[in-house]
């Protein structure tokens, strides 16, 4: 597999007169077309700072991005180029919605790449029933709707760009179990429909482990480590270092293990963790029988 987004030595300091903060330590990694990443690390650690680098949000003071093979910023006038074939979802993106319908803010970003009428309509009428909004609701002002559905209408506009690398920076935050389960949907569809590179930020495992198949540490500006989720999670100690936690269910399923239940190793997520228990179940139903 050849890699799609390549960083080298990344480094970033934000700096305002008197202080000077280390946001990013000397970043470097690999991620290959159609990977879903997670990036997990606590609250400061520079999840948010590395990827709104990865689209040219903010400007690489230091190392390299490569997009495809391309330097993002080998000629700056070209930089909107990668805005687009990069989409960010912001965390918490619906206090960004600001037309006076949901379809022209899902229309903002498609009408910035300068695309025609005609393709600009399909793409938000496609995007829109993705994310599963009705037709009827496009005419709606954005601020009709909940706050899953407004935050579903403003990764419509970020899917209306056809991105090749999706980011969404805590895309759950805030959202009931339902909307949060919807959002989660949403990223493993996308991918199965095009493709595409997704990278997920959060600092909730549980998430992360129901779509990472690669997952990143961050932990004080530092990439600690990236590895499968079987990997990462093999070890709560090294987690508390960088002050993380296992998933839930793999919580639960030491504990039942601790209890002398066999559930195998790797079990990180609800869903595995409900297909070992239907496993035990099944089998004890054949002996009673
Ligand atoms: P995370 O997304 O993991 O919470 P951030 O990338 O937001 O981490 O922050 C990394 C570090 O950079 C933190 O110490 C944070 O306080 C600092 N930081 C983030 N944004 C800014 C900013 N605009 N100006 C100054 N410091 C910032
Ligand atoms: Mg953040």
């Amino acid at each position: 597999m050849s890699s799609f987004v390549s960083v080298r030595n990344l480094s970033h300091t934000y700096s305002d007169g008197a202080t000077n903060t280390v946001a990013l330590h000397d970043i470097s990694f690999d991620i290959n077309k159609g990977e879903i990443i997670g990036i997990v690390g606590h609250t400061g650690s520079g999840k948010s700072t590395l990827v709104q680098h990865l689209n040219g949000l903010i400007k690489c003071e230091k190392g390299h991005i490569f997009i495809n093979g391309e330097d993002i910023w080998e000629n700056p006038k070209n930089i909107s180029k990668f805005r687009y074939k990069v989409g960010l979802v912001f965390q918490y993106p619906e206090y960004q919605l600001f037309e006076e319908t949901a379809y022209k803010d899902i229309a903002y970003g498609p009408k910035n790449m300068g695309l025609d009428e005609n393709e600009i309509n399909s793409r938000v009428r496609q995007a829109a029933e993705f994310v599963g909004l009705k037709d009827y609701m496009l005419d709606q002002s954005p601020f009709d709707f909940s706050g899953g559905q407004k935050r579903r209408i403003a990764i419509a506009g970020v899917l209306a760009m056809k991105p090749e690398v999706l980011i969404l920076d805590e895309p759950s935050a805030g959202l009931d179990p339902k909307g949060r389960d919807r959002i989660f949907s949403l990223i493993n569809a996308y991918r199965e429909k095009t493709g595409a590179t997704v990278i997920v930020v959060s600092h909730n495992m549980n998430d992360i482990v129901e779509v990472a198949d690669r997952i990143m540490v961050m932990h004080r500006g530092e990439l600690k480590e990236f590895d499968t989720p079987e990997r990462i999670f093999e070890s709560a100690d090294k987690l508390k270092s960088y002050s993380l936690d296992l998933p839930a269910a793999a919580k639960i399923a030491d504990g039942l293990r601790k209890n002398g239940v066999d559930i195998p190793k790797g079990v990180l997520s609800v869903n595995d963790l409900s297909d070992a228990l239907l496993k035990i179940i099944s089998k004890e139903g054949s002996i009673d029988e």
